[in-house]
Parts: structure tokens; C-alpha cells; sequence
């Protein structure tokens, strides 16, 4: 049995209550109230039009397809859509803020309650399936990027992230253990990626989270909260919930009590630290932007939405078990991100032409080929799949001629190292070094016949009873064909020849 995730203290055991606030870049090729473009990693300044500098006179005007993805997002998580909303303005002054106001959604978000599963991992320590609220989804503004360390007198602001259309993704403080938060990030991005709504890529901050913890005694009602801000990995909002748990507990042990602040994540460390408490936090004046109608959506354009929506990796993954026959852990690797199940599908549909074989048929072969061949090489080739030199295509081949018994399994992984060195085609490359794979029965019985012969003593212990001696034969035999006889053919001469 797997215990639930406790901090233990000096006065006992202690639980943690984690909320996420998830900020994620919508994937669009203009910003959120401008055309100006959204590319990642242009020249400073080099995307901002006159409204992201917020020149006098300028007027927002609303970008449909920011709004069409967030809406597609709200759909995958099964959320209300509101069909009218509206954008209000956070009032604040700072250098990355031209405005000085956020456009967001405050009152009336435009996505409302939805839920996302979580899966039992016995490994982390998640004891069972769980389902995570979420509160809402809501659009607004990132703002601009200050730049200190450039001039020894002077900092300088970028203002091409600003404008730019985010999601916030607000939980219900439903999660209870850095694991459980783990994997809801890690499900959350795999969902926005299979959407599209956002590439979830966190280094470059295109995903990033404000993590809400707070620590109470089994059966209390839930404790004062810290939030910490702009988390940007998955292993670093893990680490800032286990050292802000810890310290939270301490701080209560030692009599203290925990004041509702923000506070800031150090990744060299591994600690958080205060940055401002919510006691003297701004009043940021929301009031509806005068400059936007509010928003209201036909039933045509959330018909459009819900259409253009892929199978998500739940429904993929319970569909690749029932249909493909496939493990679940199987299903679950598979699954777990988009690129990886495309991958996939396109080996197996290049594969059933290849083999003229249902699918259905070819799906587990594939899968193993895919999981514990193609990884392994990929990984010691130091690449990713997204930019492996085997195309699904070339991997197909391959399987094919494993299928046809041209090749052996252990042949096969010699010819994938190969094609990963070379990019050549697997059959070119059985055909020049001579990789055939031998069945035929007559020269497999004269190289038993050989290792028979070559060894008298052994062939008396096995008579006498030993059986474990087969596979000592199996194995001399394949030697002296150089690994390229068909073991099964070796199987049947044997059994002949001893029987
Ligand atoms: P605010 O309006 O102050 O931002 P919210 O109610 O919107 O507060 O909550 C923000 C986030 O904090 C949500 O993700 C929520 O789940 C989380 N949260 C709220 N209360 C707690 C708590 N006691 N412990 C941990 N997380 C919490
Ligand atoms: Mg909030």
C-alpha cells in the first residue's frame, strides 16, 4: 500500500494544499489586441506595434484566432464556455507595461469550471487516479521584459512579449503532493500541445506557473497560502512545493503564522523567498476596458472549435489498448506526448501498407520496435524523435524485413544503428553487408551437424538429462552462421537432429 503524501513535523504529521496558476502563451501568429508577430527569439523591439507601445490614440482590436484557442483548450479540459465575456483593465505602473494597464478577464473569464485527470503512478507516489479541478480560463497581456544587465548606467525594456495573448489556467487547490502537481503540469502541457493552443515549451517561458501552497493538520480547514511566481519547470514547481511546505510547517512548529505573500523561486537553490507580502499588495482598479465590446460567441464559431479538436492522449491512449491490443504502460508511453503519437501512427500506417497487414495486426510490433529499439538508439545517439534520422517510413522498412524473416530481431537492431550513422534505407544496408538471414535448412543442418560433432561431452550431458543444454547449441550454431541464421529453422534442425 502507498501512504499519502505527509510532511512530518515536530507536533505530528502535516498535509500540503496546492492551487496552480498556469500562465501559457497562445499559440497565434499575431498578438492578442495588435498584428504585430510573436516569434520567439527575434531582436529586441522588433515586434511591437504602436498599440503594444501603447502610443496615444491606439485602439485594441481583438484577435480571433487567440480567442478560437483558448476556446479549443477550454473544450479539452471539458470546461464551461462562457458564450459572453468580457476584458477588464489591472491598473499598475511598471517600466514593461507601456499602458500601464493589463488587459484581462476578471469578472466574467471567457472559459469557466473544468477538470483535468490525473493517473495513478505508484512510482511517484500518486496512490490513484485523481481528477483536478479547474476553476477557470481566462485571456490577457503579458507585458514587456526589462533588461538590466546590458549598460553599466542603464536598463532597457523589450517590448516584443508585450501584447502578447496568454492563457491562465487557475486550479482548484485540489493537488496534495509535489507528484500529484507534477503531473498535472505534465498533462496539462501534453493537452495544450495536442490541441496546439500552446507549444508548452517551459525554458523558453512560453508555459510557466504561479504555485499556491499551503499547509494544514488532517481534518483542518485549509491554511493561509504563499504564491510562488513564475515557476518554469516542472521539476522546479516540484522542488518549490517540497521547500515551501517544509518551511511553512517550521514556521508554524516554531509558533509562528504564515502571512499570504508572494513570494520567488531561486532554482540554484531550491528555496523560495519572500518578495512582497499580499498585506500591502496594489489596488489594481479593475473596470471593464472601455476600448472592447464584450465578447460574445455564435453557436457556428464554438461548432468550429469543438470540429477542429484532435483525439486527446485520454481517449488515444484507452483507444490504442481496446483497438491495438496494446499494454497499457504501452499505451500510456505512446500517448503521453503529441509527437510521440504521431510518430507512432505513422509507422504503423506505413507499416500495415508495407506488410499488407490491418494494422491492428502490426500495432504491438511497432510499438515494442518503437519503445525499446528506436528509444534506446535515439537516446545513445543523443537525439530526440522529433529529430530522428529514421523517418516512420524507414522504420517500416525495417519491420518488414523482420516480418518477411529477410532479417532476425538481433540483425535488426544492428541495421537500425546503421541507419541512425548513415540515413541509408534498411534494405541497402542488409544487401551490402551481406545481413540476409539464413533459412535455409541445408546449411543449417551442416553447421549443426559441425557443433555437434565439435562437441561430443556436451552432446552426452544433454542426452544424460541436462535440457538447459539446447540453448548452448542454439548459440554455437548462430555463431558459426554469424548470427544470421533463422532461429527458428535452428530451433526445428536441433530438435530433429537430438530428438
Ligand atoms: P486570488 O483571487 O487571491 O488570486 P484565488 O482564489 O484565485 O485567489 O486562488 C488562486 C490560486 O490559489 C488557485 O489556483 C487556488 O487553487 C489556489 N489556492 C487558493 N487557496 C489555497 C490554499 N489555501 N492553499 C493552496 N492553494 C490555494
Ligand atoms: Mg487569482
Amino acid at each position: 500500500m502507498m501512504s499519502t503524501y505527509r510532511i512530518h513535523g515536530a507536533t505530528g504529521e502535516w498535509e500540503v494544499v496546492i492551487g496552480l496558476e498556469v500562465h501559457a502563451q497562445v499559440t497565434s501568429n499575431a498578438k492578442l489586441f495588435s498584428g504585430a508577430a510573436t516569434a520567439f527569439g527575434a531582436e529586441p523591439n522588433a515586434q511591437v506595434s504602436l498599440v503594444d507601445a501603447a502610443m496615444p490614440g491606439m485602439l485594441p482590436v481583438l484577435n480571433r484566432e487567440c480567442i478560437r484557442q483558448a476556446v479549443r483548450t477550454g473544450m479539452a479540459i471539458e470546461a464551461q464556455i462562457n458564450r459572453w465575456s468580457r476584458f477588464d483593465r489591472k491598473n499598475y505602473f511598471y517600466a514593461d507595461l507601456p499602458q500601464g494597464y493589463q488587459i484581462s478577464q476578471l469578472y466574467h473569464p471567457l472559459v469557466g469550471e473544468g477538470s483535468l485527470a490525473i493517473e495513478a503512478d505508484e512510482k511517484a507516489g500518486i496512490a490513484e487516479d485523481k481528477l483536478i479541478g479547474i476553476e477557470r480560463i481566462h485571456v490577457e497581456q503579458d507585458a514587456g521584459k526589462l533588461m538590466h544587465d546590458q549598460h553599466p548606467t542603464m536598463s532597457y525594456v523589450d517590448l516584443n512579449r508585450s501584447g502578447v495573448a496568454l492563457m491562465e489556467i487557475v486550479s482548484r487547490p485540489d493537488m496534495a503532493s509535489p507528484a500529484e502537481a507534477g503531473a498535472y503540469l505534465r498533462k496539462l502541457r501534453a493537452i495544450l500541445r495536442y490541441v496546439g493552443s500552446c507549444d508548452g515549451n517551459m525554458e523558453e517561458g512560453s508555459m510557466r506557473a504561479d504555485v499556491n501552497v499551503s499547509v494544514r493538520k488532517a481534518g483542518e480547514p485549509l491554511g493561509t497560502r504563499t504564491e510562488t511566481k513564475n515557476v518554469n519547470s516542472v521539476r522546479f514547481v516540484m522542488q518549490a512545493i517540497e521547500h515551501e511546505a517544509r518551511r511553512q510547517v517550521e514556521v508554524l512548529e516554531d509558533g509562528g503564522r504564515i502571512v499570504q505573500e508572494t513570494r520567488l523561486f531561486d532554482p540554484g537553490s531550491g528555496t523560495t523567498r519572500s518578495m512582497r507580502s499580499k498585506e500591502d499588495a496594489h489596488d489594481y482598479r479593475y473596470f471593464p476596458d472601455p476600448d472592447l465590446l464584450p465578447l460574445e460567441l455564435d453557436q457556428a464559431f464554438l461548432d468550429e472549435c469543438r470540429a477542429s479538436l484532435p483525439e486527446l492522449p485520454d481517449a488515444k491512449r484507452r483507444r490504442y489498448e481496446s483497438e491495438l491490443g496494446l499494454s497499457s504502460y504501452n499505451a500510456a508511453v505512446l500517448t503521453a506526448e503529441v509527437e510521440t503519437a504521431r510518430w507512432f501512427e505513422a509507422l504503423l500506417l506505413a507499416s500495415a501498407t508495407a506488410q499488407g497487414k490491418p494494422p491492428a495486426e502490426l500495432a504491438k510490433q511497432a510499438a515494442n520496435w518503437l519503445i525499446s529499439e528506436l528509444f534506446g538508439a535515439l537516446n545513445k545517439a543523443g537525439h530526440a524523435l522529433e529529430d530522428s534520422p529514421v523517418t516512420p517510413e524507414r522504420g517500416a522498412e525495417l519491420l518488414a524485413l523482420v516480418g518477411k524473416g529477410t532479417i532476425s530481431g538481433s540483425i535488426a537492431k544492428q541495421v537500425l544503428e546503421t541507419m541512425l550513422e548513415t540515413g541509408d534505407a534498411p534494405a541497402a544496408i542488409v544487401e551490402r553487408e551481406g545481413l540476409v538471414q539464413e533459412s535455409d535448412t541445408g546449411a543449417i543442418e551442416a553447421a549443426v551437424d559441425e557443433v555437434l560433432a565439435a562437441n561430443p561431452e556436451k552432446l552426452a550431458e544433454y542426452r544424460g538429462g541436462k535440457d538447459k543444454l539446447f540453448g548452448f547449441f542454439v548459440g554455437q550454431v548462430m555463431r558459426a552462421m554469424s548470427g544470421k541464421a533463422n532461429p527458428q529453422v535452428i530451433n526445428e534442425v536441433l530438435k530433429r537432429r537430438l530428438g
